[in-house]
């Protein structure tokens, strides 16, 4: 149940922003489903759930542990997938299998369907950063984990002392502890893992697992990690200014969704001026820059539903070119800025919001006029990842609160609007009757 439960949250957020069904198979060895059909009821139409017949544990040993048992199940479930996953595929087209931590068994089956596998990690990102140097943990020491001389010192975490280390991993004898080790090589056959926790809870561990465990796929906070960049409906950038942000994108390793336009050496604002010098902007872009990106950002050329974007939890930031609704669909949803003024009163705006609310952090353009590749990269790695994001991200949130507050009835914004005089006219001489006709 402590995996199904985070699951089925996962299902209902996925189904809140995207236009998709989803269905769960669930394993069982035989023991009561009470429990999981319970959970699964009421829930949105579009999440189903098939419970696959039961597989039989029964030849073993009474004392097997409970991850064996979990490994076990799916493997010996695999056959009854495969048969409902074929009956899906003839009716749906399934994109992805989103997998439990204990399931990787189950990515064969979705590579047969051209599915792509993605693990769910139901435990910490510092649980994700063990997992990851267990391998190597094996091979430096030959005793028990418990009898450890130092520490266990994982990237970006707290040392950990041996004794501490989960269960199936303190006992070398145990099947168990041979399953441990199985799984995490499987794990490198994922296309992402997305772990239920969060970045500023684990800062450290999230940025080492960014970094520094070579070989496996991508680890994604569910929330708050992709930076939105877009200049709004007609701002433009020079070729060579596109290049730069192309390069500090992809140099600063964050995930991105970018709303791009034809640059114009001429015009900040061209997109406004003509429609008709509007050519595939991708052209501009650098060699390569869409393959060697592809797993980390999205490029969408002209327009993109922004209040869609910066209300998902997904975004953590958002370049901004300064507009005035920008800014406020920005604190509605409180998201955290980096401010890049092109032209008319953005430069004002950028001043009001990196000075004085101080809730974006300002691009600083260099001799040439251009903001370079390094200092973009600086400024994306600083507001997603950095101690400066965060400070900026709980100022965006007071902010969020503050703009909630002044929306309510009784707020500063509708006492404001009643104030008007022919509001207020309007909203006492007629009747509530009339107002809702
Ligand atoms: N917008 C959008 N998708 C885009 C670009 C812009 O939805 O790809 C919307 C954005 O949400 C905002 C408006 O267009 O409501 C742009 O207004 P803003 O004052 O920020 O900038 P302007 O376009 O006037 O420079």
């Amino acid at each position: 149940m402590g995996h199904l439960i985070p699951l089925i949250e996962l299902a209902r957020k996925l189904i809140l922003y995207n236009n998709i069904y989803i269905t769960f198979f669930i394993p069982n060895d035989g023991s009561s489903i009470e429990p999981q059909k319970q959970v699964l009821q009421a829930l949105p139409r579009r999440i189903n759930a098939i419970f696959l017949p039961p597989v039989s544990l029964d030849d073993l040993p009474e004392d097997t542990r409970l991850e064996t048992r979990f490994v076990l199940t799916i493997t010996r479930f695999l056959s009854y997938l495969r048969d409902a996953f074929k009956v899906l595929k003839e009716s749906s087209n399934v994109t992805a299998m989103v997998v439990d931590l204990f399931g990787s068994e189950v990515f064969d089956v979705a590579n047969e369907f051209g599915a792509l596998s993605i693990l769910f990690c139901t435990a910490s990102a510092m649980l994700l950063c063990l997992t990851f140097i267990s391998p190597e943990l094996h091979e430096t020491y030959s005793g028990e984990f418990t009898d450890l001389p130092e520490p266990v010192q994982l990237h970006g975490c707290v040392p950990l002392q041996g004794r501490d280390l989960p269960d199936p991993l303190q006992d070398r004898k145990n099947e168990a502890y041979g399953w441990m080790l199985h799984l995490v090589e499987r794990f490198k056959k994922a296309a992402g893992i997305m772990v239920n926790s969060f970045f500023e809870m684990e800062m450290g561990a999230f940025k080492g697992l960014k970094e520094d465990y070579p070989g496996f796929p991508p680890v994604y906070p569910p929330s708050g990690s992709v930076l939105f960049v877009s200049f709004g409906s007609g701002g433009t950038l020079s070729s060579k200014q596109l290049r730069e942000l192309a390069c500090g994108l992809e140099m600063s390793g964050q995930r991105f969704l970018w709303v791009i336009r034809s640059p114009h050496d001429k015009a900040a604002n061209a997109a406004y001026l003509s429609v008709k010098s509007a050519q595939n902007p991708f052209n501009f872009l650098p060699d390569g820059f869409i393959e060697r990106t592809k797993n980390l950002g999205l490029v969408v050329p002209s327009w993109a539903s922004q209040i869609a974007i910066l209300c998902h939890g997904s975004t953590g930031g958002f370049l901004t070119h300064c507009g005035w609704n920008s800014i406020l669909e920005s604190v509605v949803h409180g998201v955290p800025l980096i401010a890049w003024p092109l032209n008319a009163e953005q430069r004002l705006n950028a001043v009001l919001l990196s000075e004085d609310l101080k809730v974006a952090v300002r691009v600083e353009a260099n001799e040439k006029g251009l903001v370079g590749r390094e200092k973009i990269a600086e400024y994306i790695k600083g507001l997603i990842e950095g101690n400066e994001g965060k400070m900026l991200k709980d100022r965006m949130k007071n902010l969020k609160e503050a703009a909630a507050m002044a929306l309510k009835e009784d707020g500063s914004s509708s006492k404001s609007l009643i104030q008007v005089p022919q509001i207020s006219i309007f909203n006492h001489s007629l009747t509530g009757d009339f107002l809702t006709h």
